[in-house]
């Protein structure tokens, strides 16, 4: 488990704080377990958007010390109200929500559903191993497709997107065209948990693509970057063109067998997205997967 010497708050944008860990310099994190593999080795970033005393914190990432380490820190900015949105069921989003079980958690429909179908293996550390979540915290509020929240001044949208997950929560900032893409959207690749549905995810994207946005904060990426100017929308094209080409890869060999800098040569010479040597195993899998869900 992490020892928070990784850990450290970005100030992003006036309201916009980002809670990394993961992804040191110098620093192995093993694929043994969950935390590992899934999050700290690819890196990692919860947010929260701050305005006159209030807090939305989305997902509540992958421990409940680092959700206490969120509430420390957005208590030090004396914020009274919080509120949680959750982004998708995935572990490494929701294992700090014991952190904030006496605030207001909300999520997609989709998500509560995953939750309590997966609740038991997820306390017992049985659905991907260890380590445990317990208790895991479930949503107190559900949506469908879109609700409008006020933080403070701040109007904020939660956006129903079935990519990565079709349980997917982004939010959207109209006034600031600022997106908090959870993990529909990802730098290096998009980690593909879903093989079966990368049509309607593409769909889903597209639809994306038509919103009005001037930055982008995935939860996965570039700590440099989100620290830095954020990404710009094109990292929407970046992920479709690689699912796309996932598509392709099952029908050629000579796609499939490419190396990861060449698979997303395109991307990556564009400056869309950077290549970091850990997605290198998240590719491999999402290759073996995609062929998987083809040949069932
Ligand atoms: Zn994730």
């Amino acid at each position: 488990m992490t020892d928070f010497k990784h850990f450290r708050v970005l100030r992003l944008t006036d309201n916009l704080i980002g809670f990394y860990d993961g992804r040191g310099e110098g620093v192995a994190y093993g694929t043994d377990n969950w935390v590992n593999a899934g999050a700290l080795s690819l890196g990692i970033c919860s947010y929260a958007l701050v305005d006159e005393g209030e807090a939305l914190v989305y997902d509540t990432h992958v421990s409940p010390a680092h959700g206490e380490m969120i509430r420390r820190t957005l208590h030090k900015m004396h914020v009274s109200k919080i509120t949680v949105v959750l982004s998708h069921w995935h572990l490494d989003h929701v294992a700090g929500t014991c952190a904030f079980d006496d605030c207001e958690i909300i999520a997609n429909r989709l998500t509560l559903q995953a939750l309590e179908k997966n609740k038991a293996a997820i306390e017992t550390g049985t659905l991907h191993g260890p380590p445990a979540i317990h208790p895991l915290v479930l949503p107190t509020r559900i949506y469908e497709d879109q609700l409008t929240l006020h933080v403070g001044s701040l109007e904020v949208q939660l956006r129903h997107v079935a990519a990565h997950s079709r349980d997917g929560t982004v939010l959207y900032l109209p006034d600031e065209a600022l997106l908090l893409a959870g993990d529909t959207l990802e730098d290096t690749v998009s980690w593909v948990a879903e093989p079966d549905t990368i049509p309607e995810q593409l769909e889903a994207l597209d639809r994306m693509w038509g919103w009005e946005i001037e930055k982008v904060y995935p939860n996965h990426g570039d700590p440099m970057i989100i620290e830095g100017t954020g990404y710009r929308k094109t990292l929407i094209r970046a992920n479709q063109q690689y699912l796309r080409s996932l598509q392709r890869a099952t029908r050629e060999e000579d796609i499939a067998t490419l190396p990861l800098k060449e698979f997303i040569a395109g991307p990556l010479q564009a400056g869309w997205v950077n290549y970091y040597e850990p997605y290198e195993r998240v590719h491999a899998e999402n290759l073996a997967r995609v062929k998987m869900a083809v040949v069932r």
